[in-house]
């Protein structure tokens, strides 16, 4: 295939963006182009995309990428996918025509369904099979008020007519000129309708939810051939090889492929992954379960858990309380200080999420004195990311039975280096932050890769990560306990707060 197949091209369609990024055999990043699209708030609590503009700026960032290093498509050796999860597309197979907007994951007007179904008992079973704990989140419920609230729609799905997607699904459908409705095993997981020990679509859901199943994708593993593009894309007969979830692609990109091996994504908001291997572990911590991927044969399973606020409280301090210009300042700031003078901050301006959920705790600064400055407020603030991800690990840790040697880290706050020492010191585990962040991206042209044999197995990609730096914890332990201890106090003071 090489040399005439030199690049990878993945796709990273997410909630705001979408990007193409074009990587070599050394996993090094050759070209990438990047374009925001509109997001659509209908009424409160209502968030959607328009389904054409999602493949718009999808086919033009891949064409400015493309362009950007004059890379024709016959030099693309395979597209690989990734994706914002669980946000729900339904169209009309012969036109392709969506017959909605696509309902994005943070939407809630989903959520008093949800509400019906807890009261009516059906959690048990449903995280049962899907591993996940009932939320307006995931797709299943969103298929259902399309269905529901689009005339006519509920009979033509029944008649066949109607495809139902994810993102993954949407873009492998358009890139194919609609010859191929599939999804991965990853992205299945996510859609509450997904059984994921028997690996399949389960009617107990189908009917729970009142899905017809004649509108949904074939469930393919995560990295094989899909299909090809067509002649009416950009560039025909590429093949479409790769599709993972954007958690879990960032989980493969950092080759976190071995049992007990984890990452967190320091974004907006703090996502954890932890590779739990052949068998899905069940979570006594609300945490929840996931297939990370399904790659030659094997599936392999995850632990999930999330932190709202992340990167966001110091995007707060930022623009809201302006205590500086750049998120770049928090670090000298938090680094003028020795210790935190006993300043805390809990961060729960959108209640709490794993392990503590609590949606009524609010954000809350604790030992104030007339002694505390600007510096305590953001290395409180700092500090408090690092908390919350350690409470995380430790749930992820009961809960799998398996220490975590290292965490893997990505995502834009890993730039900050007070945060990447302070998580190693209050966490008792290295902080590894590779040379390349891109793990979304590399993960989804890895698994594409690997489908068409341009790179060998996951032990030659292992090579392709190149570690930027391990922070390793300093501090004496007696003093990370006393931080932790003020953490939890200042954490019980935060909930239960709204009324
Ligand atoms: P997302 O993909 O969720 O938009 P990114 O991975 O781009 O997030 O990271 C952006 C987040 O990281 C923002 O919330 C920002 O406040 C935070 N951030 C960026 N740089 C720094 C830094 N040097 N120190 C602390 N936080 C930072």
């Amino acid at each position: 295939m090489k040399p005439n197949r030199k690049y990878i091209l993945a796709l990273d369609q997410g909630t705001t963006s979408s990007r193409a990024v074009i990587t070599d055999d050394a996993g090094r990043i050759i070209s990438s182009a990047q374009r925001d699209f509109t997001q659509y708030f209908p009424a409160p609590g209502q968030v959607e995309h328009d389904p054409a503009e999602i493949w718009s700026s999808q086919s033009a960032v891949v064409a400015e990428a493309l362009a950007a290093k004059n890379i024709k498509g016959k030099e693309i050796a395979a597209i690989g996918i990734t994706n914002q999860r669980e946000t729900s597309l339904i169209w009309d197979r012969k036109t392709g025509a969506p017959v909605y907007n696509a309902i994005v994951w943070q939407d809630r007007r989903t959520a008093p369904a949800v509400e019906q179904l807890k009261a009516a008992g059906k959690s048990g079973m449903i995280s049962e099979k899907t591993g996940l704990v009932p939320d307006a989140y995931f797709s299943a419920t969103k298929i259902q008020w399309i269905l529901n609230e689009v005339p006519g729609a509920r009979a033509r799905a029944e008649a066949g007519e109607l495809a139902f997607g994810t993102v993954d699904t949407w873009l492998v459908w358009k890139l194919t000129g609609g010859e191929v409705h599939v999804t991965d095993v990853s992205n299945a997981s996510r859609t509450m309708l997904f059984n994921i020990r028997e690996k399949k679509w389960d009617r107990d859901l189908l009917a729970l939810f009142d899905i017809p199943a004649a509108i949904l994708p074939e469930v393919k593993s995560s990295s094989e051939v899909y299909g090809y593009t067509s002649g009416d894309t950009l560039y025909a007969k590429i093949p479409v090889a790769g599709i993972a979830g954007d958690q879990q692609a960032a989980l493969f990109g950092q080759l976190c492929t071995e049992t007990g091996m984890a990452k967190t994504t320091y974004g907006t908001g703090c996502f954890m992954m932890m590779n739990t291997g052949a068998q899905p572990v069940v979570s006594e911590n609300k945490l929840l379960t996931t297939i990370a991927w399904e790659l030659n044969g094997e599936t392999v399973y995850a632990l999930e858990g999330s932190v709202f606020i992340g990167g966001a409280a110091i995007q707060w301090l930022r623009d809201k309380i302006e205590l500086f210009g750049q998120a770049g300042e928090s670090e000298a700031l938090a680094e003028s200080l020795d210790d935190n003078d006993g300043v805390y901050f809990v961060p729960a301006m959108a209640g709490l999420g794993a392990p503590h959920w609590d949606a009524s705790a609010r954000g809350a600064f604790f030992g104030i004195t007339r002694g505390t400055t600007i510096a305590h407020m953001t290395r409180a603030a700092l500090e408090a990311i690092a908390y919350q991800v350690t409470d995380l690990m430790t749930a992820m840790e009961r809960d799998s039975g398996s220490a975590v040697k290292e965490m893997r880290a990505d995502g834009g706050a890993t730039a900050n280096n007070f945060l990447m020492q302070f998580q190693a010191d209050v966490m008792r585990r290295a902080v590894n932050r590779p040379k390349n962040i891109e793990s979304t991206a590399l993960g989804a042209a890895f698994l594409a890769g690997l489908a068409v044999g341009f790179w060998k197995d996951t032990a030659a990609l292992a090579e392709l990560r190149h570690t930027d730096r391990v922070f390793k914890p300093e501090m004496q332990q007696e003093k990370a306990e006393h931080y932790l201890h003020f953490w939890q106090k200042a954490l019980e003071r935060a909930k239960n707060w709204t009324e």
